[in-house]
């Protein structure tokens, strides 16, 4: 896997020389943007003082660092209550994704999931980092993030499990996802037969309607509505 990197500016960190038996968490979060890349955050975190960093930044095309592993990013501390009794920010790695809103809802890109997952697997590796030591920023501070796998829980054991067999994929791989994630369907009828059950529901709730007529719906938001459907959001 291929990681560019753009150190982040010097307020917004803290040097340390951890060894590689202090990185014992992987704390995942979202940045709450709306189609933002990894390299914009990396190179937003190496301009401003932010007094708040991450060490990766993942989009659905590159994998960005911005805090080296062996120092302290801030990323999941709190004036408030700890959730969690272990991790903190001197012994994790914090890794966001970057999100889209589609509806009012907060998702990510499959190929930004898949990426994270290999990013994930390659540091639990690295670290020898148990899979019970993979954390949301939620199960350290109640914050709601990432609100994806805050709001399903079925979505956040998806992730998990991908970290456990994700390989770097192959660039066919690569495309035909990029692919699958310009499809778009226009009605419910277009709509494979996986998913119908899911949009014909929500457009009789009321709750999925495109401009026109048209859904407009692509193929990655139609996946994150199954597993949502999947998982119960939206009643029966
Ligand atoms: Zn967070």
């Amino acid at each position: 896997m291929q990681i560019s990197f753009q150190q982040a500016h010097r307020g917004n960190y803290l040097p340390a020389s951890r060894d590689k038996e202090d990185i014992r968490y992987l704390v995942i979060h979202f940045t709450a943007n709306n189609g933002d890349t990894a390299r914009n955050n990396a190179d937003y975190f190496a301009r401003e003082t932010l007094s708040t960093s991450a060490h990766y930044f993942v989009d659905e095309r590159e994998v960005w660092q911005s805090v080296a592993d062996r120092d302290i990013a801030w990323h999941c501390g709190t004036r408030g209550t700890y959730y969690h009794p272990y991790c903190r920010n001197a012994n994790s790695i914090g890794i966001e994704l970057c999100s889209r809103i589609q509806n009012g809802k907060y998702y990510f890109m499959p190929e930004t999931e898949q990426m994270a997952a290999a990013l994930v697997r390659q540091l639990m590796e690295r670290y020898a980092i148990a899979e019970d030591h993979v954390l949301r920023h939620y199960d350290v501070t109640h914050k709601t993030c990432p609100a994806p796998y805050v709001e399903s829980a079925a979505a956040w054991e998806v992730f998990k499990n991908r970290c456990k067999e994700a390989d770097d994929m192959t660039e066919a791989q690569v495309k035909r996802l990029i692919e699958q994630s310009k499809t778009v369907y226009r009605s419910a009828e277009d709509v494979p037969a996986w998913g119908r059950p899911t949009v014909e529901k929500l457009v009789q709730k009321g709750w999925l309607q495109g401009e026109e007529q048209s859904l407009n719906l692509s193929d990655d938001l139609l996946r994150t509505l199954v597993i949502n459907d999947r998982a119960g959001l939206y009643g029966a």
